[in-house]
């Protein structure tokens, strides 16, 4: 047993202060004992014995410290704003946005809604068995980001360096095991080979689709039923984009929109502090105009507007976007009319306040409003669509990221801070 395992063992044997200050020397718990006495029987002298009852007592006064130590550790702020490079505000001109999850946000009510249609149009449509309509969507279970191994029907967690994390590797909703993992993969390292078999996961719209998955593959092995891993994504990403682009999901929110859209006043009174600040706003989504109308006039509904509607909010107002091509692509703007739910033919070269655009690329978006890279940032919530995407333009991005919330809330925790310090004095 090496010396430091040895301390470890030995502290986390010793349970409270009032316990040192009233225990004999030698009692120090079943584990103590043992590990002295073992030593004491092979023969060793006073010496190492003395040796031992140094590193228990410097592993008890590191312990006994831990508390103090935890209390000067500082706490990270759940709603706080982080940065990874330097932004001087003063030199920001114009504030982009994306509209689902980062000026609108949902209730998990919106991923049992988009899996339970999903579901029954694979069942309805697809001809999936109908025990596949028992599965319900089960919010602990997704997390943003994950991949589908298409070929091998496993859903992975992979880390900074494109590794499979040692929890993150599931099939069906069966965690596989490290063994298991390296028997199926070799090692637990992404190469280059393997990378072009994974399709990612990555939004938050992408959490009923990452445990449609798992549960209809686990289905097929409780069934004992063969099946190919491919197929299984063709068809859960066929049966999701359906119930997005038919509009299902769009009418079932807004005919509900106090049960899936969470309201948040302090969004109104930023974009309004931006507005009279003199900066330029617009929106960039991808959603279509009617879904992003009924959202916002209902989020907003409480508001007080100087003019008539939230879009007098915002200098340019573009839906239908089609990120993350907007950004490398040649579409031209259209305008629509909101009316006659119709797109005109004739080409923006100008764009005017209260009118609303579809289509468009980044390249005429730039040449109509000549804003500059850097005095523009962006706010959203898809690394491709609103984060990496815009970077290329110059633009300066922020991730509206609402997992941060929940993870700093466990590491201002006293189990997580606990651990750190007691790795810090072991
Ligand atoms: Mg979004």
């Amino acid at each position: 047993m090496s010396a430091i395992v040895r301390i470890r063992l030995l502290a986390s044997c010793y349970l409270s202060p009032a316990l040192s200050r009233t225990a004999p020397r030698h009692s120090t718990g079943m584990l103590g004992m043992c590990t002295l006495s073992t030593t004491l029987g092979s023969g060793a002298g006073e010496d190492e014995i003395e040796r031992i009852r140094h590193e228990f007592e410097d592993a008890k006064r590191n312990y006994l410290s831990i508390p103090a130590a935890m209390k000067d550790m500082p706490k990270m702020d759940p709603q706080g704003i982080y940065v990874n490079k330097n932004v001087k505000l003063d030199d920001l001109q114009v504030y982009g946005f994306d509209y689902d999850y980062t000026l609108s946000h949902y209730s998990d009510h919106l991923q049992c809604l988009i899996y339970d249609l999903a579901k029954k149009h694979l069942v309805n449509e697809l001809k999936y068995p109908e025990s596949c309509l028992k599965y319900e969507y089960d919010c602990s279970f997704p997390v943003r980001g994950l991949y589908y191994d298409k070929l091998k029907g496993c859903l992975l967690k992979l880390d900074f360096f494109g590794s499979i994390e040692p929890d993150g590797c599931f099939f069906g909703r069966r965690k596989l095991s490290l063994t298991e993992i390296k028997e199926l993969y070799g090692t637990r390292h992404i190469g280059r080979d393997q990378v072009r078999q994974l399709v990612g996961l990555m939004d938050v719209f992408c959490f009923s689709e990452a445990c449609l998955i798992a549960d209809i593959v686990q289905h097929f092995v409780d069934a004992k039923l063969e099946f190919d891993a491919p197929y299984v994504y063709e068809d859960v990403n066929q049966a999701i984009q359906h119930v997005h682009r038919s509009g299902l999901v769009h009418r079932k929110v807004l005919a509900e929109p106090q049960k899936f859209l969470i309201k948040n006043s302090q969004v109104f009174r930023f974009l309004k502090t931006l507005r009279d600040k003199g900066k330029k706003l617009f929106l960039l989504t991808n959603s279509p105009f009617y879904f992003v109308d009924g959202g916002m006039s209902y989020l907003l509904e409480d508001q007080h507007f100087d003019g008539n509607s939230w879009k007098e909010l915002f200098d340019v107002v573009i839906a239908q976007a089609n990120k993350p091509t907007f950004y490398n692509s040649d579409h031209p703007f259209r305008v629509y009319d909101t009316e006659k739910d119709t797109l005109a033919f004739t080409a923006v070269d100008k764009f005017l306040p209260n009118e609303v655009y579809y289509h468009g690329c980044l390249k005429s978006f730039l040449q109509i409003t000549k804003w500059r890279g850097p005095e523009v940032i962006y706010f959203g919530d898809h690394l491709l669509s609103d984060l990496r995407g815009p970077s290329k333009a110059g633009w300066r991005t922020a991730a509206v990221i609402r997992e941060l919330e929940d993870e700093i809330g466990i590491q201002n925790g006293d189990s997580y801070r606990f651990q750190q310090v007691f790795m810090l004095y072991a």
